[in-house]
């Protein structure tokens, strides 16, 4: 049965830390909550623990080191990094060499360290139990070069300690003794740490599983409203890997991504600067190729198909006819985004229609040949 398992490969610390630290924190924190209780101060500190260490992974790790969407302050930098170390995630040089890898080479079996494609618990955190290869950080050359990210990639265990566990330990002895800082190391530190570590994992594994892919199916990477709210914005993914320098993951106003809305405050208050943002027309560009693409695709199996009724002719030619208007709006837009011509909202707004209605007609089709044959 283990027979398959590489023994040699395995990274023995960080796997029996993942391990040790799951089940203490399943085990320990309903035995302590049924022998003390919870209060509003465990509940709070938990919130507080879980928000600065996550979001130190999605704003600091992600956004700022590994892609460098914007240019932040040192007290925004040494934030996340020290937050970022409780998390332990590895050190951000490391977590940046892992994460630029999984960009440039993203489900490849072989290059991309967390790829899908070899299964969902290895995207997940199967990974993470072997030393894949000696990481060269030749990928990283940038932040080697900055004395903070290097001064936490020396120190970030004793750091991650001190931040992840030491300290809400601390704030809870303070607060009410012996008691609440066993409660704050089980709750918002063991607790925490298995909430944030697992919520980081979705973007790897469930983040290229669950949803849509409305910029490009060339990839695994999907949109998820319901994977954004676990993960601090980052469910966006399949727009993330469109467009992987943009500050914003969900770049619609609506969509949930409280990492952009942080980075946007903190350039209101100068601690961020020179916010990268994709520009709208070629968001609204990626977004015509790929309909064109799913309009190409159910054309050709439309082809094939008998036409047995009258209803289903009709709906097949009106998807002929749009996607050729589509074909020719996205011929337009690629020129004028080429020639850097000032394109105005309301025109973009014209394209997004005419791609939409294409999206309407693909479902519609789709329905119809789902439906038993009328001969
Ligand atoms: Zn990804
Ligand atoms: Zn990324």
């Amino acid at each position: 049965m283990f027979s398959k398992i590489p023994f040699d490969r395995i990274n023995w610390v960080t796997s029996s830390f993942l391990i040790v630290t799951f089940f203490t924190a399943l085990i320990g924190t309903p035995l302590y909550i049924a022998h003390f209780g919870i209060d509003l101060f465990q509940i709070l500190l938990f919130v507080f623990f879980f928000i600065a260490t996550g979001m130190s992974i999605t704003l600091g790790y992600h956004r700022l080191f590994a892609h460098k969407a914007f240019k932040a302050s040192r007290s925004v930098k040494l934030t996340t990094l020290l937050f970022g170390a409780a998390a332990f995630e590895d050190s951000a040089l490391d977590w940046s060499s892992d994460h630029r890898e999984h960009h440039k080479h993203v489900d490849d079996e072989h290059d991309d360290p967390y790829a899908i494609s070899k299964g969902f618990f290895w995207a997940h955190m199967g990974w993470i139990f072997f030393k894949l290869y000696p990481r060269p950080l030749a990928n990283v050359g940038d932040l080697k070069k900055d004395p903070l990210v290097m001064w936490q990639h020396r120190h970030h265990r004793p750091i991650g300690f001190a931040v992840g566990f030491l300290l809400p330990a601390m704030i809870g002895y303070f607060y009410g003794g012996w008691e609440s800082a066993l409660g704050g190391f089980l709750i918002a530190g063991l607790a925490r740490l298995v909430c944030v570590q697992h919520c980081t994992f979705f973007i790897n594994s469930l983040c290229h599983t669950i949803g849509k892919r409305p910029y490009d199916s060339s990839t695994s990477a999907r949109d998820s409203w319901l994977m954004a709210i676990f993960t601090f914005g980052e469910g966006y993914h399949n727009y993330h890997h469109s467009f992987q320098h943009d500050y914003r993951n969900g770049v619609k106003p609506w969509q949930w991504d409280p990492t952009k809305w942080a980075i946007w405050t903190l350039s209101k208050l100068g601690l961020a600067t020179e916010l990268r943002r994709v520009p709208e027309e070629k968001i609204v560009l990626a977004e015509l190729r790929e309909m064109k693409h799913q309009a190409e695709a159910q054309i050709a199996s439309g082809s094939t198909w008998k036409f047995t009724c009258p209803t289903r002719e009709e709906a097949y030619a009106t998807l002929l006819e749009l996607s050729q208007q589509l074909s020719e709006g996205y011929s337009e837009l690629e020129k004028a985004v080429g020639d850097r011509i000032k394109i105005s909202g309301e025109a973009l707004s014209r394209w997004r229609q005419m791609s939409a209605d294409v999206g309407e007609q693909i479902l519609l089709l789709r329905s119809l040949q789902a439906q038993p044959s009328m001969a």
